[in-house]
């Protein structure tokens, strides 16, 4: 049996971005079901950078992440992480007041523009005349998700870490501190600690280590890519989203893309997209924009996880040594990675806590345990 330090269950973006930072301590190892890295909903996500997910914590986590996007070095990557791409946050004029009360909460983090009908549409020309209120973020960024993932792999395997995909872990034991380990192909692996971001299985994964779940609940959210028009400029559109949570779409590869923002509750599993959500993105976009959709190119769902209060959790289980919760990430799992695995390597690692605007207790496990009665 092979014995590491550290092992981390889940290749996804929380998974390896961690890995990739406690590797600098320790020997880690990280083991994926799948047979590729970000099969899951590291690899179907939206990929944006923006501040109109979450709340006050999740901004901060994101904050927190972003000067890693701009700033990540060539031995990180050798393309960049992103590109910049403005976001719009759109109203109706009955939809004011919303805007006013996100404006206010944004702002904190990010320098925004107020627009009137005009800046909206000169941004956005795209939206219908009842889009008469709008914030603008410049400095939103679209990330390039592969090459996040590939960058946080090559720095743990540059620092001494693994990867073992193909890895399903069906077997925990824990015996004199040490956790052993089995895939469902009959593979061993041991360490005193294993880092749990199994994302939306991670309540699935602790059951099987006899720790309790957390409650976590994926919702599984769909997107669409269609063409558009002739002569429809697509260079320079924002990331354009409705202030409440029902449509969003960007530019594309030559295409759009649009999600209606479902949040439809699912067990852990290969999500794939409703008929009746592809129907819903399309229709919203004709409610909301001026084109029509005749053609949809391709489509797919992911699954969004979140704890009950919507926050991630990161921290040891209160009720199983060697066990460590890195859950929850929801709908700001990429964009919070950084943050996140700083956050990880402080707390298993002693380095100093990276995020002063966020306490380790808002993140602990703990906060989920039931209170006795
Ligand atoms: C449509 C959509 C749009 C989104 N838009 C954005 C966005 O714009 N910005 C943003 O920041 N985030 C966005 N997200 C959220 C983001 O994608 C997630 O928060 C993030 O990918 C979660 O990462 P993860 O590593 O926790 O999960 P995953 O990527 O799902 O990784 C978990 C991994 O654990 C593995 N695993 C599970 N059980 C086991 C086991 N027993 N043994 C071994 N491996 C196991 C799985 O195979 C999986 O690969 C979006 C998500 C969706 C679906």
């Amino acid at each position: 049996m092979e014995n590491r330090d550290i092992l981390v269950i889940g290749g996804g973006i929380a998974g390896l971005s961690a890995a990739a930072a406690l590797s600098a301590h320790a020997r880690v190892t990280v083991l994926e079901a799948e047979e590729q890295i970000g099969f899951h909903s590291s690899g179907r996500s939206a990929t944006m950078v923006h501040y109109a997910l979450g709340d006050r914590l999740v901004r901060a986590l994101t904050f927190a992440s972003r000067g890693f996007f701009e700033d990540a070095a060539g031995d990180f990557s050798d393309v960049p992480l992103g590109h910049r791409m403005p976001v719009l946050i759109h109203a109706r004029e009955d939809e004011k007041a919303a805007l006013d009360a996100l404006e206010a909460e944004i702002s904190v983090f990010a320098q925004l523009e107020r627009l009137d009908a005009n800046g909206v549409h000169s941004l956005c020309p795209l939206l219908k005349d009842d889009a008469v209120h709008g914030i603008a973020d410049r400095n939103g960024t679209r990330l390039d998700p592969h090459a996040l993932l590939q960058g946080n792999l090559r720095k743990l395997r540059g620092r001494g870490g693994t990867l073992i995909t193909g890895a399903r872990i069906s077997s925990f034991e824990r015996t004199g501190g040490v956790w052993s380990l089995t895939s469902d192909k009959g593979d061993r692996i041991s360490a005193p600690i294993i880092v749990n971001a199994a994302g939306s299985w991670a309540d699935e994964v602790a059951q099987l280590a006899g720790v309790a779940p957390l409650g976590l609940q994926p919702l599984r959210r769909t997107i669409i890519t269609f063409d558009v028009p002739a002569g429809v400029q697509l260079d320079g559109l924002p990331f354009a989203k409705t202030v409440g949570d029902e449509l969003y779409f960007a530019p594309e590869s030559g295409r759009l893309f649009a999600s209606p923002m479902d949040e439809v509750p699912s067990d852990p599993c290969d999500a794939q997209p409703d008929e009746y959500e592809v129907a819903l993105a399309a229709h919203r976009m004709e409610e909301r924009t001026l084109l029509k959709v005749d053609r949809i190119y391709s489509r797919w769902a992911g699954l969004r996880t979140f704890t009950p209060d919507r926050h991630p959790a990161a921290g040891f289980a209160a009720d199983q040594e060697g066990f460590f919760w890195l859950a929850g990430q929801g709908g700001f799992g990429l964009q919070t990675s950084p943050a996140m695995a700083a956050i990880v390597e402080s707390l298993i690692t002693g380095t100093q806590w990276p995020v002063t605007d966020v306490a380790a207790e808002a993140l602990s496990p703990g906060r989920f345990l039931r209170q006795p009665t």
